[in-house]
């Protein structure tokens, strides 16, 4: 029977959970044995007596639940506690699914190869309609975008929406959605919600109907380079591009109240869109909420983890919002696990695949080597410089 563990997450401020009770429950129906370390739901308020009645064991020592791992369940990349390194708990052949950050992380990937880990990346999901109930960026970028949109309306010194009263009319908030993915177009949704007028701009022209149909107005920049990837991912685009990008979307930050900016490309820095003379014009009270933080930023007065003031605007760089969520971003999460550990498994063994997509895409370590391409190049420009 293969033993699945769930631990305690070890970083400050992660408050989600790989597993929720109801999807332990579904691995126990399946015929996995189910192992959760004491107070792993805690941040995410599931209790251990939720997990023991879905039928998980409960273990208090985390070495004791690492060491007993065939499959660990993870949320951040395994990290340090008690000054140790978690991942050397973990028995060499067993398997590790989480978010690793491979690209950004060769290193600690090449680490894990060394232990003989093998390791799934949930960011390397494909993104195809095969494996959507798998994809856990999609799912956690979705709660990130509606939590911008509340963080703006609540930074903001005035109404997002409009008001007609006794004593006159309050116009609705103006605002500009940089970036429209999955967490850009859930922010558009949200602030639609909330009442505001808003527009957007995607690198990617084919976003427009999608803008659209949340309800925002598409700002149309003609650009003729391609902007996007054959996976449907943004491209970097050139310096001229950027420039005449810049200048268009002048005009509308500057007549926006909140800007939201989510704009990545895979692997590397975040592009930098809203520079500091641009946050100059803006209005007194104008609130900036930076979803790319993280990556660099978009915004060239972001600071990540902080709050920024500049010219009476303020500019937010928050970092995990899918964790100020915890029981919503857990049980979507526990989904996409679910789904995908049930891909792997085949007559109680996880089968590795490589021919197929998922498997080939995902796996970024096996019986002690890197397998995917993009990490091992990434590795190879990092021992270069
Ligand atoms: P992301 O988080 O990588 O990036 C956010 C957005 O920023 C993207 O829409 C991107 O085009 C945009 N962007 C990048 N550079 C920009 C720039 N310079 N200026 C303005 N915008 C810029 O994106 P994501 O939400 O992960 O989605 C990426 C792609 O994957 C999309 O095509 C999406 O439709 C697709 N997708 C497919 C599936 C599926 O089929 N299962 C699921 C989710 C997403």
């Amino acid at each position: 029977m293969i033993k699945i563990a769930v631990p305690k997450e070890s970083d400050l401020g992660e408050l989600r959970v790989a597993l929720v009770p109801d999807t332990v429950a579904r691995f126990i129906k399946l015929g996995f044995e189910v192992l959760v370390q004491s107070g792993a739901g805690q941040g995410a308020h599931f209790t251990d007596s939720e997990y023991e009645a879905a039928g998980a064991t409960i273990i208090n020592s985390p070495q004791e639940l690492w060491g007993a791992a065939d499959i660990l369940l993870k949320v951040a990349p395994p990290g340090e506690q008690q000054g140790e390194q978690e991942m050397n708990w973990l028995k060499p052949s067993s398997t590790l699914i989480s978010f690793l950050n491979p690209l950004a992380n060769p290193e600690y990937i090449q680490a894990l190869a060394q232990r003989k880990i093998n390791a799934f990346s949930m960011e390397m999901i494909p993104r195809t309609s095969r494996a959507q109930s798998m994809d856990a960026l999609s799912s956690q970028a979705n709660i990130a975008g509606y939590k911008a949109a509340l963080i703006a309306a609540a930074s903001l010194p005035r109404l997002f929406p409009m008001m007609t009263t006794a004593a006159g009319t309050i116009p609705p908030a103006k605002v500009l959605v940089i970036g429209a993915g999955v967490a850009g177009l859930q922010a558009i949704a949200t602030a639609r919600r909330l009442g505001a007028v808003v527009e957007a701009f995607d690198v990617r022209a084919a976003v427009k109907e999608e803008v659209q149909s949340v309800g925002a107005k598409f700002i149309e920049i003609p650009i003729e380079e391609d902007t996007a990837t054959n996976q449907g991912y943004a491209k970097e685009v050139g310096q001229s591009t950027q420039e005449k990008i810049r200048q268009v979307l002048t005009e509308h930050i500057k007549k926006s109240d909140v800007v939201i900016t989510t704009a990545q490309v895979q692997g590397k820095r975040a592009p930098l869109i809203v520079t500091e003379e641009m946050v100059g014009e803006m209005s007194s009270g104008a609130v900036i909420v930076d979803l790319a933080a993280g990556q660099g930023g978009n915004c060239a007065c972001t600071e990540a983890g902080k709050d920024v003031y500049y010219n009476g605007v303020t500019i937010i760089g928050p970092l995990n919002l899918p964790s100020t969520l915890p029981v919503d971003s857990s049980k979507v999460y526990a989904k996409n696990l679910l789904t995908l550990v049930k891909y792997l498994v085949k007559d109680d063994a996880i089968d590795f695949n490589f021919e197929d997509d998922i498997v080939g895409g995902t796996c970024v370590t096996y019986e002690g080597e890197i397998r995917n391409e993009r990490v091992k190049n990434a590795l190879a420009t990092l021992v270069q410089a």
